[in-house]
């Protein structure tokens, strides 16, 4: 099961509420992410050149568990993109390379104060 901060899981479970009442059903994919796994998803994306891009190690909101990446059905991303905005999440399908699956606290933290917050104690499985 992914994990995220406490803050961003509750912000989450509006959304995965909202996003149903729109009849869209959504699932969590990868949360929080240790700097090397964040090192395999470079690796990884290096390689094979698709699947969106991903931050230098340490730079991304989900070393901090403030990012996550979801599945939703049916596939309408601006819809999901529409409720997560709304909710307040930056959302990854305004990245110039377009990651709709992908949200994070963006819109109202920076990587740092992200990095300054981060507490591993406060991960919840979502
Ligand atoms: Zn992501």
């Amino acid at each position: 099961m992914p994990r995220v901060d406490e803050l961003f899981a509750e912000m989450y479970a509006m959304l995965v509420d909202e996003a149903a009442r729109a009849g869209l059903a959504v699932s969590a994919r990868d949360g929080y992410r240790t700097f090397q796994e964040q090192a395999s998803v470079l690796k990884r994306r290096g390689q094979f050149g698709r699947g969106g891009t991903a931050a230098p190690v340490g730079r991304s909101y989900h070393n901090y568990g403030f990012a996550l990446d979801v599945a939703i059905t049916p596939a309408r991303w601006d819809r999901f993109g529409a409720i997560a905005e709304g909710l307040g999440f930056r959302w990854g399908g305004r990245f110039s390379k377009r990651e709709p699956w992908h949200i994070d606290l963006g819109s109202f933290l920076t990587i740092d104060e992200a990095r300054d917050i981060f507490d591993r104690a406060y991960l919840r499985e979502v």
